[in-house]
């Protein structure tokens, strides 16, 4: 057996020594300790070689020679890796890998507050969420078609996959750009056929019109059945769009025998579409509209039954932008519903979601979701300046003492976790001041819960505001 043993190149930092190292004459400050153990571990009588790249070239001819390349790299190492891997593949070299940059996975969400990526190493999960629309979508599909899914925060797309399918359907939002256009690249060397959906395709179809063979726009109950019967036609048009709300009682239950679960922190449903307010940096109301659309109790009940019966006990995110526009609905049948359930089977989830804050106005209704197992609830406080809730029209949050109904929300059980906003045309420089008095002082979120700022840089979504 013959194995090459690689340590990839050091992009250009601070521990890359580059220029120093010139003074001594000497190509790299150290060698690859850990490579050079994992070559001591490996069979006395096996051959083995070792290609330094802070030192050498990796050449083809070392790849060729070799019946197993082994790769060890840091974080740091990432982009020599790729070429590396992409370098190996072509010469049809199996790749065996560990070391740190391994160990930690591969994110594909670029690193964000909302990729908890430091976070889920503490409880051993590779993502928060499975991709709930992807998995819907596979739903929809005929059941005689073979499916796999490949979630890119999960494991790593490799061209086999690829190879394997007749169709990649990706689906994506639009902090998820950057990795959906390598995606279409990989795709497109490969000669498979690409179907897109979901908000990014939504929202801006038009930056990957020349890539993707078909687009399968706004709500996919409505427009995949479209591309199903062109497809056994034989007639397929380039984009499938709809001015249409479908309505949810048509939405099947996601396919989760195609994720692993225990892969994931949190499992997610959906009860309802759509948001009733008009805030004008949000694409809720562009992709879903302003009237309420609801599953059933009973549908809901055989979305969480069916979790259950997968063998999912602890958090379940129920994904709605606001999970309280139908006040009525909840209350009456709901979480009533919820709440029998959870009894019956000794409490197997606890449940978060999103509102808006006006839920503070309704005692009932947050003792219901409290006795149903929600633990916490987002809220997108947005920002103490009266002036920019009135110029982002997010009138719900206007004229009331936000910290006043954050306080009777805790009071209840719920932990509240607040968006917050900057950078509004009337915010001065005294937001920050404002902001972190308003969060820590007034909120007091050390002793009574938790506020978490939404740091992340906010996009603006064609069509919207
Ligand atoms: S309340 Fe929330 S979901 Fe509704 S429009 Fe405003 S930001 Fe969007």
């Amino acid at each position: 057996m013959k194995i090459l043993l690689v340590y990839p190149e050091y992009p250009e930092t601070f521990w890359s020594f580059k220029y120093a190292l010139k003074f001594i004459s000497k190509k790299a400050s150290l060698p690859p300790l850990g490579l050079l153990t994992v070559a001591a571990l490996l069979p006395k009588e096996w051959e083995k070689k070792l290609v330094d790249m802070t030192i050498t070239a990796l050449f083809d001819r070392d790849i060729k020679w070799a019946d197993y390349i082994f790769i060890s790299a840091m974080s740091i190492q990432k982009e020599s890796v790729k070429k590396i891997i992409t370098q190996c593949k072509r010469l049809g070299t199996k790749i065996v890998a560990g070391g740190p940059l391994f160990t930690s996975g591969y994110p594909e969400y670029p690193e964000t507050f909302w990729s908890f990526k430091y976070a889920l190493k503490f409880i051993s999960k590779k993502a928060s969420l499975p991709p709930l629309g992807l998995l819907t979508v596979a739903a929809l599909l005929p059941e005689d078609w073979e499916k796999k899914l490949v979630d890119m925060t999960v494991t790593v797309l490799i061209d086999r996959d690829i190879k394997w399918a007749d169709y990649v359907f990706i689906s994506a939002m639009s902090i998820q750009k950057e990795s959906v256009k390598k995606i279409i690249a990989q795709c497109k060397r490969l000669g498979a056929k690409i179907v897109a959906g979901g908000p990014l395709f939504t929202s801006g179809y038009e930056d990957f019109e020349d890539d993707v063979d078909y687009f399968i726009l706004n709500e996919a109950e409505i427009t995949l059945p479209l591309f199903l019967e062109d497809l056994e036609r034989g007639h397929l048009k380039h984009i499938y769009t709809s001015d249409q709300w479908v309505d949810l009682k048509k939405t099947p239950i996601p396919l989760w025998k195609l994720a692993d679960i225990n892969k994931y922190a949190t499992m997610c449903i959906q009860y309802s579409r759509g948001c009733p307010f008009n805030c004008d940096f949000c694409d809720v109301t562009l992709l879903f509209g302003h009237k309420m659309r609801l599953k059933t109790k009973d549908q809901i009940l055989v979305e969480l039954e069916s979790l259950y019966l997968r063998g999912w006990r602890g958090g379940v995110f129920i994904v709605d932008d606001n999970f309280i526009g139908n006040k009525r609905e909840l209350k009456c049948e709901v979480l009533p519903a919820i709440i029998n359930w959870m009894e019956e089977r000794k409490y197997p989830f606890s449940f978060t979601t999103q509102a808006s804050i006006n839920l503070s106005d309704d005692e009932e209704l947050i003792q219901l979701m409290v006795q149903a197992g929600f633990g916490s609830v987002f809220v997108g406080i947005e920002t103490p300046n009266e002036e920019s809730l009135a110029e982002c029209n997010k009138l719900q949050n206007k004229n009331r003492d936000l910290i006043a109904c954050v306080k009777k929300i805790q009071r209840f059980g719920l932990i509240v976790n607040g968006g917050f906003i900057m950078g509004f045309d009337n915010d001065t420089p005294a937001i920050f001041e404002r902001l972190i008095e308003f969060i820590q002082k007034k909120w007091n979120c050390q002793r009574h819960g938790r506020a978490i700022k939404r740091s992340s840089r906010h996009q603006t979504l064609p069509a919207t505001c």
